[in-house]
């Protein structure tokens, strides 16, 4: 994995090498991601060969092409403690297991070392009523139970009387051939009584000597026997445990009473207590509780870093007058709401201090983020520098523009739009105006203001990121010169659990009120879209807009879902070719603008599109949301696609059509959102229903991955990782301190390519 991450670093640097090129012919890049045959890359690839498909107009994905690269060049990996010894190595594991043993990511003996048992198996009484029992064999015979059933009884002596053996399943020579008269047989299994008599039901045979052993049970590929791998991970433990290293300090160790590393691999390994074997296989014995933590303590210690640099590195000091604030009061045709003022007293805090502002604003769609956030740049274009708004895709510079225009009319601020469809003569001259300074604001895509914007006085920068772009463009501005405050903005409500991982370098300001007027939305699902038509021609009728969402542009041999082209055609029919129009993201970024413009004015009524509608378009009047296919979509993208509407005081709903025969996930998914209209509650369902690891869906996933624990689980955990961490810095900003050693190798190593990029600022 080490070396995936090489391959994704290499990229990205020439990528970034490239800039503006690499929007301009992609291809070549394009290719060689395309080859890429590592673990992570299948969905990279797919986002590659979407990008050739649709040509180079299409920077959004060339955008996600650069960020999910990113992302898999910053996963953090732990491996390599000791020196990589391959699998096959090991006694009894040939050349077939070493094989199936890689898919499962166990490559070598340190993988082998720490791959945990997930469970384990006691031979000797149990509380789960399995019992071992010791006697001479005396009869055996074929009976027929009260109902019917024909099985094999053995009868044994023992010490304590007179016990049986039962089989439902025999044959004529087993057990029947193995057991001899007057012999005696240890017998394990499950206890049960039969007619009266203790017995064990298909019990195993085992040797006296085996009585009381722990079995670990392993998580295998089919053809690796559980005896053949514990052998392999017993004679892995006898030969390289010594070179396990410590990578926590004594001190805290000593604090949570953990055991060493050693200590606690050959307890998770080879437990000598059966009392311990559910806390180990719970994960709350604190031979697993020390990987855990050491973990997440890594992963806080190495976003607590980063924010601590960032908070050193001087930002802009911003005077926030009070005149400032009233006569941006003055601009707005509403109140702030009580979380509005909050956040901005936060984000102001941050302004008015020397230290680089890095603060992200978490809410709901509709929260009011975006005015939140040109109030900030208000204040900074009154102490004189200018702002740079940067979004993920030309449809949202766009709307942020007419957002923006509506709100400086009448004052002396200006903004510019700087995009990948603004010509060259025009672009020129906005570049210009940019780099003497003579505009306030500055709107655009990333790729377009990393490249082309040279800036006069930069002071901040405000990101809209769709998850988790800012990495990249806080790079690209410090690369270029520039020391902004940053304010990023995201949709994608996070538990805050997950936040503390996720975003864990930030500061984290959350509106969690709605403005007020709005109507709740009405949401309900359907099992046919025309079942829905009755309802589209009312709101059609009272001048409202309707969208409707489809999974695929165009059919597909191999998925059987509906296709926004075709269904365009079949809607058309229904409601008028003048009212319809089709988005998609392969269309022109003039084609898309034309049709948005066309549905604002209220000239087409109906949009159909895909998940390019998805963030943040604001029209007031449109007043319903139909996605079919809804069982294919995640719950934060419908959770999206449901606030494009509601946005007015208008009643408005959201249609989910699915079929009937979905899966159970589906079907929690789509009653989930019938019943709950708040992101953060859905946020947590769907945290809970797919683990932390899908969290994010694939595609954006850019949390570390985790070997050892789960951030549901271990929040407690989690907290103490992240006080440790921050504690430990407080007192040693460079871990320079001979007590800090251990933690300062340990961390420069797991967070190489993050530290580095650190250093650039
Ligand atoms: P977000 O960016 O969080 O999705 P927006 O900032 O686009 O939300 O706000 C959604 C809509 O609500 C916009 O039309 C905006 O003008 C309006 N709005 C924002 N704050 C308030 C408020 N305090 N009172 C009334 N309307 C508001
Ligand atoms: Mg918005």
């Amino acid at each position: 994995m080490t070396e995936d991450r090489g391959v994704y670093l290499r990229l990205l640097s020439d990528i970034r090498k490239a800039g503006a090129e690499f929007y301009k012919a992609p291809d070549k890049y394009l290719d060689s991601i395309i080859k890429l045959k590592t673990r992570q890359s299948e969905v990279l690839a797919g986002l590659a060969v979407s990008a050739k498909e649709s040509g180079s107009a299409d920077t959004t994905t060339l955008d996600k092409i650069i960020s999910e690269l990113a992302m898999l060049a910053q996963r953090m990996t732990v491996k390599n403690d000791i020196k990589p010894v391959s699998v096959d190595e090991l006694p009894g594991i040939g050349k077939k297991a070493t094989e199936s043993l890689k898919k499962q990511h166990i490559e070598t003996v340190e993988d082998v070392l720490y791959n945990f048992p997930y469970r384990y198996e006691y031979i000797g009484e149990s509380r789960s009523g399995k019992k071992a029992l010791t006697g001479i064999f005396q009869t055996g015979a074929v009976v027929t139970t009260k109902n019917r059933k024909r099985i094999y009884k053995a009868v044994f002596s023992g010490d304590f009387g007179q016990f049986a053996a039962v089989w439902f399943r025999f044959s004529a020579g087993y057990p029947a051939g193995v057991l001899k008269e007057g012999k005696k047989y240890t017998i394990y299994g499950q206890s049960g009584s039969f007619s009266g008599m203790e017995s064990i039901i298909h019990p195993q045979f085992m040797k006296e000597s085996e009585m009381g052993n722990i079995i670990p049970v392993y998580s295998l590929p089919k053809s690796v026997a559980q005896k053949v791998y514990y052998t392999a991970v017993n004679a892995a433990l006898d030969k390289y445990l010594d070179q396990i290293p410590d990578h926590l300090p004594a001190r805290l160790e000593e604090k949570y009473k953990f055991p060493s590393s050693k200590q606690a691999l050959l307890e998770i390994h080879r437990p000598k207590n059966p009392y311990e074997l559910e806390a180990l296989s719970e994960k709350r014995h604190p031979a697993a509780k020390r990987f855990i933590y050491e973990e997440l303590f890594y992963l806080q210690m190495g976003l607590l870093y980063k924010k601590r640099a960032y908070e050193r590195q001087s930002g802009t000091v911003f005077d926030i007058k009070k005149e400032y604030l009233d006569w941006i009061k003055d601009l707005l045709p509403f109140k702030f709401t009580g979380a509005q003022r909050r956040v901005m007293a936060e984000i102001f805090n941050d302004m008015s201090s020397t230290g680089q502002m890095n603060r992200l604003v978490q809410g709901d769609v509709g929260s009011g983020k975006t005015i939140v956030a040109f109030t900030a740049g208000l204040v900074a274009v009154k102490n004189g520098y200018q702002v740079a708004v940067i979004a993920p895709t030309e449809v949202l510079a766009r709307q942020h523009m007419l957002n923006l225009l509506k709100l400086i009319s009448g004052t002396n601020v200006t903004a510019v739009l700087l995009t990948g469809s603004v010509s060259g003569a025009e672009k020129k001259h906005t570049k210009e105006l940019i780099a003497a300074g003579h505009v306030d604001f500055v709107l655009g895509t990333h790729a377009v203001i990393q490249e082309d914007a040279d800036f006069a006085k930069l002071g901040l920068a405000i990101i809209d990121e769709q998850h988790r772009f800012g990495v990249e463009q806080r790079k690209s501005l410090i690369e270029k010169g520039y020391m902004p405050d940053i304010l990023l903005m995201t949709a994608t409500p996070i538990p805050r659990t997950l936040a503390l991982s996720f975003y864990g370098d930030l500061d984290i300001s959350i509106i969690d009120e709605l403005p007020p007027g709005r109507t709740p939305i009405n949401t309900v699902s359907e099992k046919n879209i025309e079942r829905v038509y009755p309802l589209m021609r009312e709101e059609i009728k009272k001048g409202h807009g309707v969208y409707v969402i489809y999974p695929l542009i165009d059919t597909s041999e191999k998925l059987d879902l509906k296709a926004a082209t075709d269904e365009h055609r079949k809607l058309s029919q229904e409601f008028g070719a003048d009212n319809v129009g089709l988005l998609h993201g392969r269309m022109k970024h003039e084609q898309k603008s034309e049709l948005m413009d066309a549905f604002k004015a209220g000239n087409i009524q109906v949009l159909v599109s895909t998940t390019v509608i998805e963030v943040g378009v604001d029209v007031p009047h449109a007043t319903v949301m139909v996605i079919e296919n809804a069982e294919r979509f995640g719950l934060s993208q419908l959770h999206q696609l449901r606030g494009r509407v509601g946005r007015s005081d208008r009643q408005s709903y959201c249609v989910l059509v699915a079929s009937e025969n979905v899966s159970d996930e589906a079907s929690e998914r789509i009653n989930a959102m019938c019943a709950h209209a708040d992101g953060f509650k859905l946020s947590e369902i769907d945290l809970e229903m797919r683990g932390p690891g899908d969290f994010f869906g694939t595609r954006q996933s850019g949390l570390p991955e985790f070997r050892f624990s789960n951030i549901v689980r271990d929040v407690r955990i989690l907290q103490d990782a992240r006080s440790d961490a921050a504690d430990i810095l407080s007192d040693d900003q460079d871990l320079s301190s001979p007590k800090n050693t251990v933690i300062k190798q340990v961390l420069i190593r797991k967070w190489r390519s993050e530290l580095q990029y650190i250093e650039i600022g």
